[in-house]
């Protein structure tokens, strides 16, 4: 069965309090804008996202959890997988001291910002990066040397069965743009963050909202940073190109075009879509990356975007 039968939609909508959209086009909740029809759920509380993960599990059909979908291309056809998006509904933001409780529908650069007004310093630093605080934990998003990993306390999750429990900083094995949670759903995360001077971090913030804005394409529909920084022995050269920016950009491929996908004349790693772009131009436009970098320099660039198929699983070998 896939989420699209219509007696799958049925009991969804008898057993959550959110939304259930039938073939609602996924391409709005990308900042891509890619993306074709799909079941989607807008979870209202919690419950609801345990209560349709457990159906699913029950009827064999497979499902996704989207944040604000700013590191994801989402496949033209649509998903034949339940789309569960989280969003308003779960974000609350609750202090205990110097503790605190987010709800993962919260928009990072939000939660940013709210904890620096309060003089609280360690989320501030995600003032530019446009995903939520549960998609921000999944991929342990990071910017300005610092990630989601260095200020977690615990995560509450729910798991492909539909059960939820809370895991400590220990039980989760946070590595590189990577948190190990696959097949769970992160609802919310307890942070334990430092106190600085509110004026002093609004400065920050301002300073690294700034600094984002000149140097990426900040207003038009893309995912961020396509490819991973190759690291490792394999790249030794200290006077050459080293970040994949600089590598895409030094194969002059900057502003070379595939149907509706471009890469971006400002920031060579954001591939954007200049308007009408499909998933399968941003494909072919990353394909086409990869064998010149590799040709000019031996190296093999990784996505770092999650490439996602139909059934909602993770196209690249890593998820
Ligand atoms: C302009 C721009 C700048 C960016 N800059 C940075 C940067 O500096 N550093 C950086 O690390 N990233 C950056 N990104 C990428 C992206 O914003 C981050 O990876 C972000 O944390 C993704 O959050 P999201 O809510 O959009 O997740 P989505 O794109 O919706 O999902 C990404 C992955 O997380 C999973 N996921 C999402 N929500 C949940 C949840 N609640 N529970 C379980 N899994 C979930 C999805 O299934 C998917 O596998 C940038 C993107 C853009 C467009």
């Amino acid at each position: 069965m896939t989420a699209r039968e219509p007696s799958f939609v049925a009991a969804l909508r008898e057993r959550v309090r959110g939304d259930v959209r039938e073939a609602e086009p996924v391409a709005r909740y990308s900042t891509y804008r890619i993306g074709g029809p799909a079941t989607v759920l807008l979870p209202k509380i919690a419950d609801d996202v345990a209560a349709a993960v457990r159906l699913a599990h029950e009827a064999g059909v497979s499902w996704f959890t989207l944040g604000l979908g700013s590191n994801i291309l989402l496949p033209d056809l649509g998903l034949d997988a339940l789309v569960i998006r989280i969003g308003k509904g779960l974000d609350r933001i609750e202090r205990d001291q110097d503790t605190w409780t987010i709800g993962a529908g919260l928009p990072a650069p939000l939660a940013a910002r709210r904890t620096a007004e309060a003089g609280f310093a360690g989320l501030h630093i995600f003032v530019g990066v446009p995903g939520t605080v549960g998609g921000g934990v999944y991929m342990n998003a990071g910017c300005h040397g610092g990630d989601w990993s260095e200020v977690i306390e615990r995560v509450t999750v729910v798991d492909e069965a539909g059960h939820d429990s809370v895991l400590g900083r220990t039980d989760i094995p946070f590595s590189y743009r990577r948190s190990g949670l696959e097949r769970r759903v992160v609802l919310e995360t307890t942070v334990r963050l430092r106190q600085e001077e509110s004026h002093r971090l609004e400065e920050a913030v301002s300073e690294m909202f700034e600094w984002r804005q000149r140097g990426t394409p900040f207003n038009q529909p893309c995912c961020g940073s396509v490819f991973k920084n190759p690291a490792g022995p394999s790249w030794k050269r200290e006077d050459g190109p080293r970040t994949a920016g600089q590598l895409i950009e030094a194969a002059g491929l900057k502003g070379f075009t595939i149907g509706g996908a471009q890469i971006s004349p400002i920031h060579a790693n954001y591939f954007v879509n200049t308007g009408g772009a499909t998933a399968e131009d941003v494909k072919k436009l990353i394909a086409h990356a990869q064998q010149v970098v590799a040709e000019r320099f031996g190296i093999r660039l990784e996505p770092e975007v999650k490439l996602i198929g139909s059934n909602g699983e993770y196209l690249n070998s890593e998820r």
